[in-house]
């Protein structure tokens, strides 16, 4: 099931060539237009744009749960743009993590359950599964809160969780759907701090909003409008890759 299933170090965390995705309709619709982007590894960008701009098209292309009508998707150097359904789930557990706006946590688990749940289906022991997911948990700074369930959690908690889920298996690329959507802005700054110190430690993540508070804090800005890339921005020297 793992065959090669890892990011190739040498190639960009997620690249996009020519992607369009249309829609049936009288005319179609084009939710994306000839789209082009490459993520380095490493880099922290996010994309921004208003509603019905192509943002969740493009998540859902992205995170291989939809398949683009034309154009080229990479993710870690491998050519997902038509594989097999089962390859497709396989490329998603091994090579994204997902943080959405509604955590997605099942109730029913600890927050260390919740997280080691991410492991599932790397063949690793129970016993690896939870350190691993303690580990993670310390990462996000939720060391102290390992045993809680998610309705003993607030909501910024949940998200921190959510995002020690995510990284607990190393994706090489963390899809952040409006990570802050759900949350007021003191717990929303704290949790793009908390993507940045992600990012300090090696963490590829691609940010999806229609905020531009939220992408003003991030170090790439690409933005869209009508299915295509409008600007591409980066600021400062932070944003600048680490490659290998
Ligand atoms: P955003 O996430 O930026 O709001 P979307 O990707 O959801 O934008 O939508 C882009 C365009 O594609 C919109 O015009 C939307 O109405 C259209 N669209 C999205 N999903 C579908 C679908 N399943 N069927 C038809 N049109 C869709």
């Amino acid at each position: 099931m793992s065959d090669h299933l890892t990011h190739d170090p040498s190639r960009p965390a997620l690249e996009l060539a020519g992607v369009s995705k249309h829609y049936p309709g009288h005319p179609p619709i084009v939710a994306l237009d000839d789209v082009s982007l490459t993520v380095e590894r490493g880099e922290l960008a996010a994309i921004v744009g208003p509603s019905g701009s192509g943002k969740s098209t493009l998540l859902h292309i992205v995170g291989t749960l939809d398949r683009p009508t034309a154009g080229e998707v990479r993710i870690g150097g491998h050519d997902v743009s038509d594989l097999s359904d089962r390859r497709l789930a396989a490329i998603r557990s091994h090579l994204v993590g997902f943080v959405f706006q509604q955590f997605f946590l099942l109730e029913s688990a600890s927050a260390l359950d919740n997280v080691a749940d991410g492991l599932l289906y790397t063949g690793m022991t129970r016993p690896e599964r939870l350190d691993r997911a303690d580990e993670a948990l310390r990462k996000v700074g939720l060391a102290h809160r390992v045993d809680h369930l998610p309705n003993e959690l607030s909501g910024g908690e949940k998200q921190r969780v959510a995002m020690a889920r995510a990284i607990v298996g190393d994706p090489g690329l963390v899809l952040a759907d409006e990570p802050t959507g759900a949350l007021d802005s003191r717990t929303s700054e704290a949790i793009v701090e908390l993507f940045h110190h992600l990012h300090d430690q090696g963490s590829t993540i691609l940010i999806i909003t229609h905020d531009h508070d939220l992408a003003d804090l991030i170090p790439r800005q690409i933005s869209f409008l009508d299915g295509r890339v409008t600007s591409d921005d980066r600021v400062g020297a932070a944003a600048v890759p680490s490659g290998g």
